[in-house]
């Protein structure tokens, strides 16, 4: 069983990045100290517990961290969402809105199995625009999106709110 470890005291906090006024939550610090990454993992694969999960998608690039070694605990496949350009095999597309402009998130085709429950995992929800997105590509072609995964989550951005309907699970919050 884990012992509680104290994740804030790890995550740095960066002001004005990437631009003035951001205070940026970096997630490398964690990465830095083993026992508060196995922390993670193990405090998300308990979040997955007793749930029914055929598969993670992890989100670019942060994402990738944390949903790896959870696939691979929860002995399902893994599927990278990434941006536009990056996977090389025929992908399905989702282009959605930010602050200034828009992105395009995309998944390869034979990583979206119809019928399938996935858990989306990144390692901060902010808006929570990047995983209503990344969900998309997956509900638009048959499977079921049964939540999303977070390290760090900013509920004064109103995740809840565009995530509803979904279980969302952090494991730490930041006003
Ligand atoms: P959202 O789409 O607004 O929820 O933004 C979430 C995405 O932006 C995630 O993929 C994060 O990696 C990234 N992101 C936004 N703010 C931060 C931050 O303070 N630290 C690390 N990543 C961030």
């Amino acid at each position: 069983m884990d012992t509680h470890y104290d994740l804030d005291s790890v995550i740095r906090k960066v002001p004005d990045f990437p631009k003035p006024g951001v205070l940026f939550y970096d997630i490398t610090g964690i990465l830095a100290v083993p026992d508060a990454f196995r922390y993670c993992i193990d405090r998300l694969e308990e979040m997955c517990k007793d749930r029914s999960i055929d598969a993670i998608a992890g989100i670019e690039a942060r994402g990738f961290i944390f949903a790896a070694p959870l696939a691979e605990r929860l002995g399902v496949p893994l599927a990278l969402v990434r941006k536009l350009g990056k996977l090389p095999g025929k992908a399905y597309e989702k282009s959605f809105e930010l602050e200034y402009g828009c992105d395009t998130v995309c998944v390869h085709e034979v990583d979206v199995v119809a019928g399938t429950n996935v858990l989306l995992v990144d390692d901060l929800i902010a808006t929570g625009g990047t995983l209503k997105a990344a969900a998309s590509l997956f509900e638009e072609h048959g499977a079921n999106v049964v939540g999303f995964l977070g390290v760090i989550g900013l509920p004064f951005l109103d995740y809840a709110q565009v995530l509803e309907g979904y279980p969302v699970d952090v494991l730490l919050e930041y006003n």
